[in-house]
């Protein structure tokens, strides 16, 4: 999420002290965050956030592929940084720490498969793994 301002410009929006404030949260982090643990943080980086604030800019940045959305094991959703193009998310089970992968044609094989059976086309796909972090394995 590096050129995120350039991302924003690009796009014709702003960039606001609030979005400012979402970014550099998101920035800092290395687990995925949710929006209150998000808007706690960002407040102490510019108090007037509000968290309705961090709920759109935190879809702003997804639709702009520089968020990505967490699925955790409790239902709720959690926000990592991310950077445009194919990418999938690998999350640590034991301390929650996450990191990106690229992705290829990682699901093609599957979606002929499926195509085959179901007369579906398949056109995206949703892929998140789970495992243990290097550090967590040693523990
Ligand atoms: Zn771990
Ligand atoms: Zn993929």
């Amino acid at each position: 999420m590096t050129n995120w301002e350039e991302c924003l410009t690009e796009a014709g929006c702003r960039i606001t002290a609030s979005r400012r404030a979402v970014a550099q949260v998101l920035l800092d982090i290395s687990a995925p965050i949710s929006p209150q643990e998000l808007f706690e943080l960002g407040t102490l980086i510019h108090p007037k956030l509000g968290l309705v604030t961090v709920y759109r800019t935190l879809a702003l940045l997804e639709s702009l592929g520089l968020v990505r959305r967490i699925h955790r094991d409790d239902g709720c959703h959690a926000y990592l940084s991310s950077s445009p193009g194919h990418r999938h998310a690998l999350v640590c089970r034991r301390c929650g720490q996450a990191v990106e992968f690229r992705g290829g044609d990682d699901l093609e094989t599957l979606a002929r498969r499926v195509e085959a059976t179901t007369g579906f086309q398949v056109d995206d796909h949703l892929l998140q793994l789970a495992g243990l972090c290097p550090g967590c394995q040693d523990r």
